[in-house]
This record gives C-alpha cells, structure tokens and sequence, in this order.
C-alpha cells in the first residue's frame, strides 16, 4: 500500500517524501482514508509512536484553506514537548503547502509572544489546554471559527486533570464540524466526552 493510494494530495506527498516515509503504517492506513473523504466525528484507538501525527495531520492538512488566515483547526495535546513536535512534524509535511500558517501555544513561555503570533493569523493552532485557557479567557484567541478540534492524547490529557478544559474548550468550539480523539486506552471520562460532544462517531481500532 502507498501512501498515494490513501487519497493524500501532491504537495503533501512531496513532504512526507523528504520525511522518508515510504509507506504508511497500520494506523496511517486506516485513518487517512476515512479522515480525508467524510470529515466527521471520529475515535482513534492507537498508542503513542504509532505514526498517529501523520494520520491526523495529512488529512487535516488535506482540508485546510491556506488561503485564508482565521483558526480552522485547533489540536490539543498534553505536554509542549508533544505539542511541538506535532508541530514541526506538521510543518514538515506541508512544507510544499504555500501560506501555511502554525502557531503552538503553551504554558511556561512568553504569553505575550504568543499573542503576537496569534495575531499574525494561523489556520491551524497546537496548544495545551491550560494555556488555551488562559488565552481565551485574555480574549486573545477565539474558537468560533474552529471546523477540527482534534484532541491528541487524550487519555493522558485527562490523567494530568485538564479534564474541566477539555469541556470547556469543546463547548466554545461550537461551530466545529467535527473531533477526532486519539487515544492509548478508553477509560469512563473518555467516554463521557465522547456522549456529550461527539456525535455517531467511527471508531478505528488499530
Ligand atoms: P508518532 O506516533 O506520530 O509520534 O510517530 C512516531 C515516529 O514514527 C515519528 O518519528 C515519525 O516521524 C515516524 N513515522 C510516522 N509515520 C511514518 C511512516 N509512515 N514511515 C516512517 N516513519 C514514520
């Protein structure tokens, strides 16, 4: 199986060419097909190391509108070592994207600095939950626009008590057209995001 055969676009397979990725893994396989042709709410059981950035993030890539520079895409993740390796791996796959906009946010750096780049406009933003918070609540950064939240981790999110984020940070972003959740394990508080703000998700079970 090739990636090209997953459905994923020229300039996105230049990228994860120059990453050497030749073919995609079990995970990869399964998601980006699904991700890329019904967007919709969607639970992926697979444990860390197991290619699931590029799952999500090629078919995100695939649906951004560079062209355009309000947040299309929120992904939380746990850690800032995690949110930013996600995204320079997304970086790295759309290197070939032209006008591609990132922005990380996270606690224990510089708010203001992040402000500031928030305001330079970002299609897509990787951040922590808590410092999303803080963002929000400073009016610095609005979820209205928001089409993807994809929620990286999430069993770990909820072991490091970011729970009451999580369902705030859902409930603001209204207007999403859908959530994907990556996750190792599936315990009850999981579930319960998964019934209040998912609606008929798919489940890829690696
Ligand atoms: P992840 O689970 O997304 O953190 O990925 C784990 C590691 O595997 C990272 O170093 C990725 O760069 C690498 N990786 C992901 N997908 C592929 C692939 N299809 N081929 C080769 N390496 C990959």
């Amino acid at each position: 199986l090739s990636f090209q055969s997953l459905g994923i676009s020229e300039p996105l397979l230049a990228g994860i060419r120059d990453m050497g990725f030749e073919h995609p893994t079990p995970v990869q396989q399964l998601a980006i097909p699904k991700l890329i042709a019904q967007p919709t709410d969607s639970i992926v059981l697979a444990q860390t190391g197991t290619g699931k950035t590029a799952a999500f993030g090629l078919p995100l890539l695939q649906h951004i509108d560079t062209s355009a520079r309000h947040i299309q895409a929120l992904i939380l993740s746990p850690t800032r070592e995690l949110a930013l390796q996600i995204t320079q791996d997304l970086r790295d796959m759309g290197k070939y994207l032209p006008g591609l906009h990132i922005v990380t946010v996270y606690g224990g750096s510089s708010i203001q600095q992040q402000i500031r780049q928030l305001r330079q406009g970002a299609q897509i933003v990787v951040a922590t939950p808590g410092r999303l918070m803080d963002l929000m609540q400073r009016q610095a950064l609005q979820l209205q626009s928001v089409q993807w939240v994809i929620l990286d981790e999430a069993d770990e999110m909820l072991n490091m008590g970011f729970r009451d984020d999580i369902h705030f940070i859902l409930q603001h972003a209204s207007q999403r057209q859908c959530c994907w959740l990556f996750s190792a394990t599936m315990p009850a508080e999981i579930r319960q995001i998964i019934r209040q703000f998912m609606h008929e998700p798919a489940e890829i079970v690696v």
